[in-house]
């Protein structure tokens, strides 16, 4: 099936889609983006990625193109157009397109709005969750406003690449201090050598993960020991379980980090109790 993007108004062939080759996202990567899991026809989390938005774009003084309520009917028509119905949308709010000058735009520039919406890979998403995933471990080479959903995300890129030929499917960043912080595209989670589930806290070293937020909840209402505090690549070398967290990959066992099997190299059982309890209780809407 042919797929359909929403750019600034219309709605249009993918081939088609395109911004102004002066728009700030493609000259500065001076824009903000979100994504948003669908299942099962519904959006996953659908207001806390919407508040992370609007954060995101006051942090960054962008304007919103629209009101929310407008941006949810195009991420709906779209997902509509695409005949999503387990997959992802993907939403990119830039500065607008302006002659080339590091300094905002006239405020009469438009904002520039990306929708679109993908099928999910069923079978590699579900091996993942089923076998696991090997983690590399990477230095922290990103800017300080983690906490900013922006598309200035070259140090991911180059990070997951390394992970890709090293055989894993995501790169953990590592702070000065021996840190780590989180992954290219996800909030990274282990379960301590005495049981204890554990998360770096935020602020803004890290993203604000929404998946992170709603399997902490999840956790403590099943009166799992949790503890948010930053850990080194030896503890989660020597950790029960370790797993990944994000809209598209909600608890994703790691089952090796630099090569180190993690606990017995198999998902761990915490793990995939978390990850059920998501998928069962996650409050689409
Ligand atoms: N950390 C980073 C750097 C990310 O890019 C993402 C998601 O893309 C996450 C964490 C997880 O955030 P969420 O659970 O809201 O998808």
């Amino acid at each position: 099936m042919s797929r359909t993007a929403y750019v600034n108004g219309a709605y249009l062939p993918l081939a088609a889609a395109a911004v102004s080759v002066e728009d700030r996202g493609f000259q500065f990567a001076d824009s903000v983006y979100e994504v948003w899991a669908v299942r099962s026809g519904r959006l996953f989390d659908a207001q806390a990625h919407l508040a992370r938005l609007h954060r995101s774009l006051l942090e960054t003084r962008i304007a919103a193109p629209m009101s929310e309520a407008a941006l949810m009917a195009v991420i709906r028509e779209t997902m509509r157009r695409n005949k999503v119905r387990d997959g992802i949308v993907y939403l990119q709010i830039s500065r607008g397109a302006a002659a080339r000058d590091h300094a905002f735009p006239p405020p009469s520039t438009r904002p520039s709005l990306v929708v679109t919406a993908k099928s999910l890979d069923r079978p590699n998403w579900a091996a993942r969750a089923a076998n696991g995933v090997k983690i590399i471990s990477a230095p922290e080479t990103r800017w300080a406003r983690r906490d900013i959903k922006s598309v200035n995300l070259l140090p991911n890129v180059l990070a997951r690449q390394r992970a890709k030929e090293a055989g894993a499917f995501e790169a953990w960043f590592v702070d000065s201090e021996g840190f780590v912080t989180e992954g290219t595209s996800s909030n990274a989670w282990i379960v301590d050598s005495k049981g204890v589930l554990r998360t770096r806290a935020l602020s803004n070293a890290i993203l604000h993960g929404v998946t992170r937020a709603a399997l902490l909840q999840l956790a403590r209402e099943r009166q799992i020991k949790v503890v948010e505090a930053p850990f080194t690549i030896a503890e989660a070398q020597a950790a029960r379980e370790a797993f990944i967290s994000s809209a598209g990959n909600p608890g994703v066992p790691v089952i090796a980090i630099d090569e180190r099997p993690i606990g017995d190299g198999e998902p761990g059982p915490l793990t995939k109790a978390l990850r059920a309890a998501y998928l069962g209780a996650a409050s689409p809407q």
